[in-house]
């Protein structure tokens, strides 16, 4: 546990939360300023800061519970779709130092977006040449 972090302190219990799913590893919560009804985030219990951080066989059990809660939402609530989001550092929005996953309903009519540019072909071939990682 971090001293000075706010996901650790809901994590033990500490301060309190809109807990939505719990077990010995992973903790669900909503988010206290959603982007939409049942925005929830999901966290594994001990501290790590970002994605880059966590061990793999921690971020396996945490994707599978992502994917649980995520089910959960969608069948609970009158929503078409979710988003999942994962920020990593400040310049990326992250503002919580404990990595964290966003599950984000969604529904038709809603006025959320998230904006993107134009892809320009020529610009994403070289990028994808340039970043392609060997298996
Ligand atoms: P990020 O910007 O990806 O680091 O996300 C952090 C999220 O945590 C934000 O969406 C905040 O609204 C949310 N948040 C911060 N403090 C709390 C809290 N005490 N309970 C629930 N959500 C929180
Ligand atoms: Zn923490």
């Amino acid at each position: 546990m971090k001293n000075d972090c706010v996901f650790c302190a809901i994590a033990a219990g500490e301060i309190p939360s809109f807990k939505i799913y719990e077990d010995d590893s992973v903790l669900a919560f909503l988010d206290i300023n959603p982007f939409s009804e049942g925005h929830t985030l999901v966290i594994p219990k001990e501290h790590y800061k970002n994605l880059l951080e966590v061990p793999p066989a921690v971020l396996a059990v945490l994707l599978e519970r992502v994917q649980k809660v995520a089910s959960h939402i969608a069948a609970a609530l009158p929503c078409e779709g979710f988003n999942i989001l994962q920020n990593n550092g400040a310049v990326a929005g992250q503002t919580v130092n404990h990595i964290h996953f966003h599950i984000v309903p969604r529904s038709e009519g809603s006025g959320l977006t998230f904006e993107s540019g134009k892809g320009d072909m020529e610009k994403l071939g070289a990028l994808a040449s340039r970043l392609r990682l060997e298996s």
